[in-house]
């Protein structure tokens, strides 16, 4: 499998990143000597409000993938509660996912196992991309890119991330701030970076794509239903990720309550016939056909495919 040269990204160590990383976890340590009951209520409740609405719901499953619509007032809302995760904005974010499906375990993947679980882990969030592969990342998000609102989400992305540390410690002092910031950050960006790392290494498979992804329920339970992640690499379009009946996905259950009142449509479930699935895994023209498959040059969800009989990425 090649790489053009123009989306080969210039990667180097970050001393911005390694501070940022490093100030979350001794935050979080901190925070020990602090605990009180309501200060891990606050944080109970925001790593499970921000984690399922802002990063799965949001920024996966709608920006990334488009296994739903909402309208745009609440698109952005919820996508600015995804800011606040401090996993990076919308633009980065979504372009990152978009080359992982697009090399899944391949050494154009961004964070494969292959390349050690640490390095899939965390240890490819020290090496961040040069401007020239940021503009080149861009490349995969023009349908948000062309958004200013999302152009504002990725400009004052670290302003908005820390925006909520001075109002926790006015509701309730250091606790709320170590426990309701640096814990809950931490917390949640292990919880997804399980789905990087722990997803693609041990589990179960219902599909055999051609990428290492796994099923874990203790990663689907921690990350809202991101766990069933070779449910999601078989299907990467579809709203929900699990699919037999003890997969519990947190994630599509908001899904089909925002659709009951209303506010989602055009949510896309799974093709669970077996028989059909093997016959969309095995020919890419079957899978460029599925409907709602809605940026045709961006390969969203042909991780599981022979990418070289795939048409390259042609966006500008
Ligand atoms: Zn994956
Ligand atoms: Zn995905």
């Amino acid at each position: 499998m090649s790489i053009s040269s123009a989306e080969k990204c210039k990667k180097k160590f970050s001393f911005e990143a390694a501070f940022w990383l490093t100030l979350a976890h001794v935050g979080a340590l901190a925070a020990i000597p602090f605990f009180t009951w309501p200060a891990f209520a606050v944080c109970m409740i925001l790593l499970f409000t921000i984690s399922p609405l802002g990063v799965t719901l949001t920024y996966h499953r709608l920006l990334t993938h488009r296994s739903f619509k909402v309208p745009k007032w609440l698109e952005y809302i919820l996508a600015t509660i995804g800011a606040l995760s401090a996993q990076g904005s919308p633009l980065l974010w979504v372009a990152e996912h978009r080359l992982h499906h697009k090399y899944s375990d391949t050494p154009n993947d961004p964070h494969s196992p292959r390349d050690g679980f640490f390095h899939s882990h965390i240890g490819h969030l020290f090496y961040v991309k040069d401007h020239h592969c940021e503009k080149v990342m861009i490349r995969y998000v023009p349908d948000l890119n062309k958004q200013a609102y999302y152009r504002f989400l990725h400009k004052y992305n670290v302003l908005i991330a820390l925006s909520a540390l001075p109002l926790l410690y006015l509701a309730g002092g250091w606790p709320f701030l170590l426990w309701g910031g640096f814990m809950r950050v931490t917390l949640m960006l292990h919880f997804t970076w399980f789905v990087n790392s722990a997803t693609h290494t041990w589990g179960y498979r219902n599909y055999e794509t051609r990428d290492q992804s796994r099923n874990i329920w203790w990663v689907a339970l921690l990350s809202a239903g991101e766990g069933w992640h070779n449910n999601h690499h078989a299907q990467p379009n579809s709203a929900a990720h699990g699919q037999k009946w003890w997969e519990f996905d947190l994630t599509y259950r908001i899904i089909r309550g925002l659709r009951f009142l209303g506010l989602a449509t055009d949510v896309i479930t799974p093709v669970t016939a077996k028989s059909t699935i093997k016959s969309i895994l095995i020919s890419p023209v079957a899978v460029m056909a599925v409907p709602n498959v809605i940026l045709p040059n961006v390969s969203l969800g042909l991780a599981a495919l022979d990418m070289s009989s795939v048409e390259p990425l042609t966006v500008e």
